[in-house]
């Protein structure tokens, strides 16, 4: 099992680690800064350095189907490292932290519409979420006015641990309905942003909505009966 600092510091841009496992996906580590593609945010790309100083450039970090090892993807032709060999773990901040402020917009973009939430995706500098809703007219300057001025507001991002016997006693605070959030080691992670929202995830999220800076809504998009796709920009 991999150590996931990135659940408790999503802040973290590099670590000291040592390699586990090498196989055909990638490259497996004691310990890793590398958030893996899952819950609608991208895995991480970045450098794995070596003592000697051979570098090895990851472009992608994702769970191995079927085996749940957490993989760090090298870029083709990337150098070879051996299981034992200490490396610095260094992430593309630049890229991660656009998905932590976009991933916590998607938080607030969750409070200001009602609706279960069918899926959602983050890409760098936008984002979307799939609502289930009939065709009702979303006013998109009035949604984003609303996340703007939670954003200008800077309320605290806030994460913690509960028991997945809380959670399951709780699960009216899952707005997810086709995605569940991470559990199976008997507990699971809340979000709190406080006074806006409220709900499990397992992603990485920035330490105040202010350092989201302002958003624009993008195109509504009718995605059948009962799904309203909203996209989202960061306006820049
Ligand atoms: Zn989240």
């Amino acid at each position: 099992m991999t150590e996931e600092l990135f659940r408790d510091d999503s802040y973290l841009k590099e670590c000291d680690a040592v390699v586990t496992a090498v196989g055909a996906g990638g490259i497996e580590l004691n310990r890793t800064i590398f958030y893996y593609n899952s819950g609608g945010q991208p895995g991480d790309s970045g450098i794995l350095t070596t003592a000697d100083g051979c570098k090895v450039v990851i472009t992608d970090t994702c769970k191995e189907r079927g085996t749940d090892a957490l993989l760090h993807v090298p870029e083709d032709g990337a150098p070879q490292l051996a299981v034992g060999d200490a490396v610095t773990a260094a992430i593309d901040w630049d890229r991660r932290h656009r998905h932590m402020r976009m991933h916590t917009c998607m938080h607030l973009l969750c409070s200001v519409i009602e609706g279960g939430v069918t899926g959602g995706s983050i890409g760098d500098g936008k984002g979307r979420i799939d609502f289930d809703l009939p065709v009702i007219d979303l006013d998109k300057q009035a949604i984003a006015d609303e996340i703007n001025r939670r954003i200008e507001e800077n309320h605290p991002v806030v994460s913690s641990w509960i028991t997945e016997d809380e959670m399951a006693a709780n699960m009216d605070m899952v707005r997810t309905m086709s995605v569940k959030p991470p559990s199976g080691q008997g507990r699971a992670r809340l979000i709190n942003i406080e006074g806006v929202d409220l709900q499990p995830c397992g992603g990485t999220h920035v330490g105040f909505t202010g350092e989201i800076g302002p958003i624009r809504i993008g195109k509504i998009e009718n995605k059948g009966k009962h799904n309203r796709r909203v996209n989202i920009l960061f306006d820049e």
